[in-house]
């Protein structure tokens, strides 16, 4: 099987190496024709982006070819498992937009899983080992030494039966005992070397209680998951590739069991994982950041979770985008943060509406323009839709416009407001500034320009050249709103693998920023929670959940540009 994606001569979309192989089983009609995937993620904390890849793929894969996806809770360790966490990753494969043909979780085959382990014991292919997990481990070998036989190898069948049952019962303490397949201690895979299969563990089971105290481990609950289900294609990761043999012996040895099964096996196969810069993917560091309060929660803007996503004002349609331009292969690597941003960017860019927001307010007195008087200007929705239409936003004699917009003694590309140069404001007038009053510590309070009547649009002076356009609100008519404004969450590209320093050490000390004060157009007044919008010139923005009626939020989903590329370029 080749592992470069496939590119076929008839202009078909080319295949990824996965959909090359279920193409080919189909051709062949391995497993009589049916593909089955499963998404199998540890109730153990909620998803991140890394795991929208394996959805895509597993959903993606079933969708494609008239198959079935099934959820799978692999929920074998009651330690670190919880029922708030089944119910979140469902929200977000629902929300990513995939179906699942059922929900199943691994708990449920602990009994086939026992009644396996016994089957194994009494072919004398399992046994109960009484050292200590360090025991165990120095007795492993190495890759190019092999291991020791446990002294406990030779147990006889009925003890090893016995002692198995204990384990369950309650009556062997944590670490006291294992049991082990007995495989091969010289195979140079590692994982061969007579590989713990079961623990025990006292805690109890979010699912099944006090049930069960003898617990398998993920090598012994997964490829027998994927067979009792049916399924035909497990996809995972590539730190699993060593496992598959493993995966592959326990399958063969379950069907020695099962004759009846006939001729049908599932197969593993692995992709790269996805790893971005900027951020860390793994739940164990993801749940430090939550418990330790370093960020809002689970679902806070900057985490690289799939809710904190939802919640930032990323679209599914956008993750997807990014998902498709990453693909799949056989390498791992780490993806720039910039190419998720730029899938929002082109996804928002043709689906956000354009509003205008001042986020650092000054006011703009416009000295010839009637006290009292408000015209409703029309403004476009969106350049890029013609079908999203126009709304109306009021123009006054005192506006609102960016403090940064104007400056007293500009250099000659300072193509914004200073006083004698002509500037347009947007969807309104062309307007002159005549000057600008300071207070005591000499900080701008208002900038006075006068308008040309003759400048808005339609009328004949409107398509005069000026060099600059800005956006403004109008004082009597602008909501007053929150915003605020995320960056990456920490400061350097990849801080899960520093060495030398913890990876909270290395926060983005400056990644939020809350702005209260902004000044938004009344148009947002009944925006809804999580609408993406598009601030002109500044960047696009949704609803914050915190958001209610009359104390709007707004977050920062991403700036219009990438101003992060241009400060690695200078350094
Ligand atoms: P983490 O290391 O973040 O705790 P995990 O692999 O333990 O993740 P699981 O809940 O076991 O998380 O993952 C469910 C599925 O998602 C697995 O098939 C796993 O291979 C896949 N997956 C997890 N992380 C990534 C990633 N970064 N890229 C692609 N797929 C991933
Ligand atoms: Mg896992």
């Amino acid at each position: 099987m080749s592992e470069e994606n496939i590119v076929p001569e008839d202009g078909k979309k080319s295949l990824n190496f996965i959909e090359a192989v279920v193409e080919k089983d189909l051709a062949e009609n391995v497993n009589e024709g049916r593909i089955q995937t499963r998404f199998p993620p540890e109730p153990n904390g909620y998803l991140h982006i890394g795991h929208a890849k394996a959805i895509c793929l597993d959903f993606g894969i079933a969708r494609e070819y008239g198959g079935i996806c099934n959820l799978r809770f692999d929920d074998t360790n009651p330690i670190k498992e919880d029922t708030e966490y089944v119910d979140a990753i469902m929200d977000d494969i629902q929300w990513l937009g995939y179906k699942w043909g059922n929900v199943y979780y691994a708990s449920d085959y602990f009994q086939q899983l026992w009644d396996y382990a016994i089957d194994l014991i009494k072919a004398g292919k399992a046994y109960i080992d009484e050292q200590t997990s360090e025991q165990i481990a120095q007795q492993k070998g190495t890759p190019v030494q092999p291991g020791i036989h446990s002294p406990f190898r030779d147990r006889p069948v009925e003890e090893n039966l016995e002692l198995f049952n204990k384990m369950n019962i309650g009556e062997i303490a944590e670490g006291q005992m294992v049991l082990r397949a007995k495989i091969d201690m010289a195979n140079p895979n590692m994982h061969f070397r007579d590989p713990i299969i079961y623990r025990v563990i006292h805690t109890p089971h979010h699912r099944t209680g006090d049930t069960w105290k003898a617990y398998p481990m993920y090598d012994f609950a997964h490829g027998q998951s994927d067979y009792f289900e049916g399924v035909t294609h497990s996809l995972c990761t590539l730190e699993f590739e060593v496992h598959r043999p493993l995966y592959d012996w326990f399958v063969d040895e379950l069907k020695k069991f099962r004759p009846e099964d006939g001729a049908y096996r599932p197969h593993q196969y692995e992709f790269n994982r996805l790893n971005l810069t900027y951020t860390v993917m793994s739940k164990r560091k993801l749940l430090q950041l939550v418990k330790e309060g370093l960020v809002s929660g689970w679902d806070d803007p900057r985490m690289p979770t799939i809710c904190g996503f939802r919640r930032r004002g990323y679209t599914p349609e956008s993750i997807h985008k990014f998902i498709d331009k990453i693909g799949y292969t056989k390498y791992d690597g780490i993806i720039d943060y910039a190419l998720l941003e730029h899938s929002i960017r082109e996804d928002l860019n043709v689906r956000a509406k354009r509003v205008s927001a001042v986020l650092d307010p000054v006011k703009l007195i416009i000295t010839n323009y009637p006290e009292g008087k408000t015209e409703m200007m029309e403004a476009v929705n969106n350049p890029e839709d013609e079908s999203a239409g126009v709304h109306e936003i009021a123009f006054s004699r005192e506006l609102y416009i960016e403090r940064e917009d104007f400056m007293e003694d500009a250099p000659k590309k300072f193509f914004r407001m200073t006083p004698g140069q002509e500037v347009r404001l947007k969807n309104a007038y062309i307007v002159k500034c005549t000057g600008a009053k300071k207070d005591e510590a000499g900080n701008i309070v208002e900038i006075y320009a006068e308008y040309d009547p003759l400048t808005k649009s339609g009328m004949p002076e409107s398509n005069r050249k000026v060099k600059g356009t800005l956006h403004w609100v109008s004082v009597a008519h602008c909501l007053t709103a929150e915003v605020r404004l995320y960056d990456r969450l920490f400061s350097v590209e990849n801080p899960g693998e520093e060495k030398d320093t913890d990876f909270r050490n290395l926060l983005n000390p400056d990644s939020l920023k809350i702005l209260t004060g902004c000044k938004i157009e009344k148009e947002l007044e009944n925006a809804r929670p999580l609408e993406n919008f598009q601030f002109q010139r500044i960047g696009y923005f949704n609803v914050d959940l915190d958001s209610k009626h009359g104390k709007l939020v707004f977050n920062r989903t991403v700036s219009l540009k990438d101003s992060w590329s241009k400060i690695k370029d200078k350094n």
